[in-house]
């Protein structure tokens, strides 16, 4: 097996090029995992760690942040998990503190596994994933399309993650997960919110309910209609809002858990994840609110 250790990203996209079915290296927490396994045994490995520019994250003139495919996990929490409290959250849920150290949210994006916990809150947030060839240069997929199948995305052989985008969060965020045990635990299923009492707008995300992660997209509209943002939480919506939500799953029976197991959590999850995210709205100054 090759090992492919480009020192620059222009380099990594020219290894990537010329040889496509090279497997890309960030943290190595999936990956070592299937080669110890015998899952798969690539002809190369294109290993990105050297890559700088993937270690880092900043904040665009629009605000927007970008955060570089290979910002590991701790990194998340403790230099954006102010900015990115859902992603934060789900973060602060991956395995172990050895885990965090070397996890990355592009290698999850890589693996798109339906239970990848970065999923959720992406997609709540609306995050768009930052993809590149050397063929076709830059290409901006909406974490909305990114998802195809069980580990499956709309990335090409030939291209690599370069960093997600998203803006930094503008009201609550919460992420929460149910696994059969506290930690070191694939999510049965999990759940993500983010409210922006602003533009009044819902964003939410399904995880290991379903071949893809997805948003709950009637329960996001169900919500943003019916939603007195000056209120407090009508029971009936919140109800509603957590039916809506698993509603929007198309869950399997498995190891972890069964279908109608994973639809009742995921309503839970859902109110739950409302309420703590609506209690900080009220608890919030008014001016917050309403911009
Ligand atoms: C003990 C243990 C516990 C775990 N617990 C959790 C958990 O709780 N929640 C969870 O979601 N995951 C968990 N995982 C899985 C794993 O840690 C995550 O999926 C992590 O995000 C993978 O990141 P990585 O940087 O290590 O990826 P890698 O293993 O380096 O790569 C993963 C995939 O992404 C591809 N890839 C990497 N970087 C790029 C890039 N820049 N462009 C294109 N493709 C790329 C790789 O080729 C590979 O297919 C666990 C793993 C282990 C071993």
């Amino acid at each position: 097996m090759d090992f492919l250790r480009p020192a620059t990203w222009a380099e990594a996209l020219a290894a990537k090029a010329e040889r496509p079915q090279a497997v890309p290296l960030q943290g190595g927490t999936d990956v070592m995992v299937e080669l110890n396994f015998g899952v798969r045994r690539p002809d190369a490995l294109l290993d990105l760690t050297r890559v700088t520019e993937l270690a880092a994250w900043e904040e665009a003139p629009d605000g927007r942040l970008r955060v570089g495919a290979g910002v590991p996990y701790a990194r998340l929490i403790t230099e954006l998990g102010d900015r990115l409290p859902g992603l934060a959250q789900a973060a602060r849920t991956v395995g172990s503190p050895q885990i965090r150290n070397r996890g990355t949210v592009g290698g999850n994006l890589g693996t798109a596994s339906p239970a990848g916990d970065g999923h959720p809150p992406l997609l709540a947030a609306g995050a768009v994933v930052e993809a590149a060839s050397a063929a076709r240069g830059t290409r901006m997929i909406p974490a909305d399309d990114f998802y195809l199948g069980v580990k499956r995305s709309a990335l090409e052989p030939d291209e690599l993650i370069r960093a997600f985008w998203t803006r930094p969060a503008a009201g609550p965020q919460y992420f929460a997960k149910v696994g059969t045990r506290n930690a070191m635990v694939i999510a049965v299923c999990s759940f993500a919110i983010a409210l922006d009492p602003v533009a009044r707008r819902v964003g939410t995300g399904v995880g290991s309910a379903a071949p893809t992660p997805r948003r709950a997209a009637a329960a996001e509209e169900f919500l943003a209609a019916e939603l007195d943002w000056d209120a407090p939480l009508d029971p009936a919506v919140l109800t509603r809002f957590g039916e809506l939500a698993a509603a929007a799953a198309s869950p399997i029976d498995d190891v972890r858990g069964t279908a109608a197991y994973r639809r009742h959590a995921l309503a839970v999850l859902a109110r739950r994840t409302l309420t703590w995210a609506w209690n900080d709205l009220r608890a919030a100054p008014r001016a917050r609110r309403t911009g």
